[in-house]
């Protein structure tokens, strides 16, 4: 099995081509990523010592439109995740029909070690690196993991300090002052409210008494979560880096007893994580590690942290019905042969994410024309959006009897294989 998330990222493309019998010239141009670039940032650390952070972008694909896609600040950042996150952007762009290809970036560092001055300094030192070959019409980055709308609006300004003018549509996720858009921060989550909504619907499962588990309570796992319990879905377990909690009061103790009543408290959950650095420890819950939450007794589980997260090893317990994967990459392909095997339905990174480009893209498309909509705008167009794609894959998952990734993966690439065909004339 492949830990390798471009090894699984390529395994993914290739099952779709051979479901499309795709043109094997096209096949390889799709395989590659056309640009990968590898920085070196120094940083002048507090200490007055020069430390080199290293960097990358890989710019994946630009057939339907210039490459888009986060920057992740993280210790684990590698070049096949950075090529892997690459190629999913693209798939996620072309399966949401936006016209952008599909890019990532990443530097290697851990935050947590860092001053907000330091933070500044990497955040500028890489647009500074990467200046000629981001802009707003060739790459336009956004946040990732451990990168947030500040660090976007020093990205913005170091970009906009070099060419001399104000440049808001290099990157999206800016705060809302500096050419942001209303509704960004949530809408990675809401849209897999949509999605999560649509799923449980057609699996025919009950609203009511629907148990959901979370992995991951950042950007994307908190908003979830808070969306599901404004909305009065159960929640029952969420889990961050430290670790992870269950309600105790499902009588969930005895080994056979499904997990049925309340809900976490989200706000006040995020309060204690605020105040204490974990969600461990929350009042009325257990603590579980974060592999024991993959195999709890729940109807859906979201994974909302990092990729791999769901292998061929821990695939065989996982006991939802429903995955909806808000990371990127948390299921490796060995393991959703596994899951398919189960009748679990995974609803595919590429669609169940696809919320926070698409309102990326209306930002940019916001910034391009300097004219700003109401956040009831954004959310209406990306709801009509991702419920019309999700539509698309289920049809196409039905009509072939294959799983939903499979179906969005022949969704997207078809599109991305369409346009290069015309440019190149093959
Ligand atoms: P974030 O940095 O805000 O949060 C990450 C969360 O994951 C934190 O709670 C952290 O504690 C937790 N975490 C880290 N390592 C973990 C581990 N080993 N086990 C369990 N939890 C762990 O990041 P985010 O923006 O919420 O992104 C989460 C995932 O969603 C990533 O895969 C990202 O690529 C994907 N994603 C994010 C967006 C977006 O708009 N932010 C859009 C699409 C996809």
């Amino acid at each position: 099995m492949s830990k390798n998330p471009f090894t699984n990222a390529t395994k993914q493309l290739e099952n779709a081509a051979e479901l499309l019998n795709l043109n094997k010239d096209v096949l390889e141009i799709l395989k590659n990523p056309k640009r990968v670039l590898e920085v070196s940032i120094p940083v002048e650390m507090d200490s007055g010592e020069v430390k080199v952070f290293k960097g990358y972008r890989s710019q994946y694909n630009d057939a339907l439109g210039p490459f888009k896609g986060g920057i992740r600040f993280h210790p684990k950042v590698n070049l096949s995740e950075v090529k892997a996150l690459s190629a999913w952007m693209t798939w996620k762009c072309a399966v949401a029909g936006l016209p952008l290809g599909g890019g990532k970036g990443g530097v290697i560092v851990d935050t947590k070690k860092l001053s907000g001055q330091e933070i500044e300094k990497l955040s500028r030192g890489y647009i500074q690196a990467l200046k000629d070959f981001i802009g707003p019409e060739k790459d336009i980055p956004a946040p990732d993991v451990y990168t947030n709308p500040q660090i976007m609006a020093w990205m913005m300004d170091e970009f906009s300090k070099i060419k001399g003018y104000n440049v808001p549509g290099v990157v999206t996720g800016k705060p809302l002052e500096v050419g942001g858009t209303k509704g960004r921060k949530f809408s990675t989550s809401q849209g897999g409210i949509y999605v999560f909504q649509k799923a449980i619907q057609k699996l025919k499962m009950n609203p009511k008494t629907t148990t959901i588990a979370i992995q991951g309570f950042g950007n994307v796992g908190y908003f979830m979560a808070e969306i599901l319990y404004a909305l009065g879905y159960n929640v029952v377990a969420v889990s961050d880096s430290t670790g992870g909690i269950v309600l105790k009061n499902g009588k969930n103790n005895s080994k056979n007893t499904r997990i049925r009543s309340g809900c976490l408290s989200i706000k006040e959950l995020l309060k204690y994580k605020k105040n204490t650095g974990s969600v461990v420890g929350f009042p009325e819950t257990r603590s579980i590690t974060n592999e024991q939450l993959l195999s709890l007794d729940v109807d859906v589980l979201i994974p909302a942290a990092m990729e791999n997260a769901i292998t061929k090893e821990n695939a065989s317990k996982v006991k939802a019905k429903l995955i909806i994967e808000l990371a990127n990459g948390p299921v490796t392909p060995e393991a959703d042969k596994k899951l398919d095997k189960k009748g679990i339905v995974v609803v595919p990174d590429i669609l169940a994410n696809a919320g926070g480009v698409i309102v990326s893209y209306f930002e940019w498309v916001q910034n391009l024309q300097n004219y700003y909509w109401e956040e009831e705008e954004n959310i209406s167009k990306l709801k009509k959006i991702i419920k019309k794609s999700f539509d698309e894959i289920w049809r196409k998952k039905e009509s072939l009897d294959i799983n939903m990734r499979l179906a969005a993966y022949a969704v997207a690439v078809e599109r991305v294989a369409r346009a290069e065909k015309i440019k190149r004339g093959l």
